[in-house]
């Protein structure tokens, strides 16, 4: 099949190419290289299967291809609150670009949308059916609100033209290829306890969320893709920490000497978080394989590698 990664040059879509490659599809990755680098699909550089295309998705463009993956918008707070109305422009224009062209070439359309959808959530854990409570005001809508349109309009053309869409709320995902600079929390405190910096862990700490390996979230999106039903499905690990949990792991994991910064929590930050993975389990026969602390391990591994690269 010919396969349209968007986001592909990104933390999720690089892994996602990788299986896309190894099956033997023909990939074109669409990015503008914001938060995702050429490094990270630099190893299919001279594959003839493997296409790269430096494009805006926030304007339209003519492709043929039989999947769109669709996953080009930053991730990390920091990232999407940078310039919060271009956030909004890639969720809505950028996604309404994307079914545009589904629609015109036939394509199943899978749309990478978030927990972040159900926002501060009063049900725990959350369940595809809870409508959620976000602020539509506040600094994170740029990126909640921008997926929710994103999963409207995504119904929308489903119902009035037909787009065979596919839903995913991924659910907080670490691992291998996290930039240094991408400030979400797994890769601050790894990097932080490597350079021997303050872990700095916002507010009191006692905020949970819950940590999905790469390799299982992609092998979540890939069935999902590939099945029968149109989501929206959660895929997330149900395992559920404290901010301090993880902080204190990572600080045993790398360096026990490593000290802990509490900093100012931000405006609106989830207070608990936890996907409920039923539907994940009985209608794509997916669930999560690797713990954290396995997770972890990989990927301190990744950016230990890295760290002592640039030092040498
Ligand atoms: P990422 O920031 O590493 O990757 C996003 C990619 O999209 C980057 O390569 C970036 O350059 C590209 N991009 C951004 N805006 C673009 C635009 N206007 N045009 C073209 N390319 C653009 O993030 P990620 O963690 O790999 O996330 C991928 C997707 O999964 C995102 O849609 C994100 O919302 C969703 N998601 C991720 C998580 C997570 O924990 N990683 C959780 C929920 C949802
Ligand atoms: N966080 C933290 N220290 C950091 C970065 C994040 O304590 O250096 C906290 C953040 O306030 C939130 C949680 O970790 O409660 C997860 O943050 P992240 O940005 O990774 O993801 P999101 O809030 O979007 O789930």
């Amino acid at each position: 099949m010919r396969i349209l990664v968007t986001g592909g040059a990104g933390f999720i879509g690089s892994h996602l190419i990788d299986r896309l490659m190894k099956q033997g599809h023909d990939v074109i990755c669409l990015d503008n290289f914001f938060t995702g680098h050429k490094r990270n699909i630099s190893h299919w550089m001279d594959n003839p299967y493997f296409e790269l295309i430096r494009h805006d998705i926030t304007e339209p463009i003519r492709l043929e291809v039989d999947q769109i993956y669709h996953l080009a918008c930053p991730a990390s707070p920091v990232h999407y609150q940078y310039n919060p109305v271009k956030t909004i422009k890639t969720n809505v224009l950028g996604t309404l670009n994307m079914l545009g062209l589904a629609k015109r070439v036939k394509a199943r359309f899978l749309l990478a949308s978030t927990s972040e959808v159900y926002g501060d959530p009063d049900v725990h854990p959350q369940p595809e059916e809870y409508r959620g409570n976000v602020n539509c005001i506040g600094i994170r809508s740029c990126y909640d609100e921008g997926k929710r349109v994103a999963e409207t309009l995504a119904f929308d053309y489903h119902r009035q033209n037909n787009v065979d869409i596919r839903i995913m709320r991924i659910f907080n995902t670490y691992g291998p290829r996290m930039f240094e600079n991408d400030g979400r929390v797994v890769s601050n405190f790894i990097v932080q306890a490597l350079k021997g910096t303050p872990l700095t862990v916002y507010g009191d700490g006692s905020q949970t969320r819950s940590f999905c390996y790469v390799a299982d979230l992609v092998e979540g999106m890939m069935r999902l893709m590939n099945g029968d039903h149109i989501g929206p499905i959660n895929i997330g690990n149900p395992g559920e920490y404290t901010i301090l949990q993880l902080a204190e792991t990572i600080q045993k994991m790398i360096n026990p000497d490593a000290e802990l910064a509490f900093k100012a929590l931000p405006q609106d930050d989830p207070k608990q978080r936890q996907p409920d993975i039923s539907k994940a389990k009985s209608l794509l026969g997916w669930e999560p394989t690797i713990n954290l602390e396995k997770g972890l391990k990989l990927t301190i591994e990744d950016f230990r590698s890295r760290i002592e690269e640039v030092k040498s």
